[in-house]
């Protein structure tokens, strides 16, 4: 098969122990070579969103937040650098959905390390994509999800990319709970799951509607920042 991103051929190497384990008989969708341009977030990130600096100091963004009293810790597994933007554009916008193969196994270790916890994934505002790219990209076999937000019908197929970014700071509340669900979260602690953490917007307004039925912090985490 081709890599999906440069079209080289990709050949295999698998080692023994490769073989023994059928690690590598996993669809690898793209070569070694672009699986290498991804970027790994390092120690040196802001520690409320794990967005990636050259110091670890709480980054302008979290200190507009703070000031509006809304705490939050983001997680992040990788940098949004021009091959996660190229991943995006393919798997996102294309809707290539074979592609979340490529980070599933990594983003599910990522999420269990969270702990005891309840997972809440942010459900997509546009349904022409016809896949959601956020649960896509979990192992549902080790990671239960809970689908209690839901998506309000005024924010559905919103162009997210015609708006500029302080514009989707300041929109409204897009989401609403399925009440039959809050006995699943009440007094837990929450991680909410979402693809991409840009301005930090669409989770805190998840947040704003799941604070009152728990008593613990609400986190996030991202396979990108
Ligand atoms: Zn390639
Ligand atoms: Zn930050």
């Amino acid at each position: 098969m081709n890599c999906k991103f440069c079209s080289e051929f990709i050949t295999l190497e698998l080692s023994f122990i490769d073989i023994l384990s059928f690690k590598s008989l996993e669809n690898p969708q793209i070569c070694q070579k672009c699986r290498e341009k991804f970027t790994y977030i390092d120690e040196m990130h802001c520690p409320t969103c794990y967005r990636q600096q050259t110091n670890s100091d709480v980054c302008s963004d979290c200190l507009r937040w703070q000031a509006n009293r809304q705490p939050l810790i983001n997680r992040a597994l990788l940098q949004y650098d021009d091959a996660m933007r190229g991943f995006m554009q393919a798997y996102k916008y294309h809707y290539d959905i074979e592609l979340a193969q490529l980070f599933k196994a990594e983003f599910t270790n990522f999420l269990q390390s969270a702990g005891a916890v309840v997972y809440v994934p942010i459900p997509v505002k546009n349904t022409e994509r016809g896949f959601n790219q956020v649960t896509a990209l979990i192992n549902r076999q080790q990671i239960q999800l809970i689908s209690i937000l839901q998506v309000r019908e005024a924010a559905l197929n919103q162009k997210q990319a015609q708006r500029n970014r302080w514009q989707r700071v300041q929109s409204v509340q897009p989401f609403y709970l399925d009440d039959e669900l809050i006995s699943q979260i009440s007094n837990q602690k929450i991680i909410l799951i979402d693809d991409i953490y840009t301005t930090g917007t669409t989770v805190r307004q998840a947040v704003e509607l799941l604070a009152p039925f728990t008593n613990q912090q609400i986190d996030s985490y991202t396979l990108c920042r």
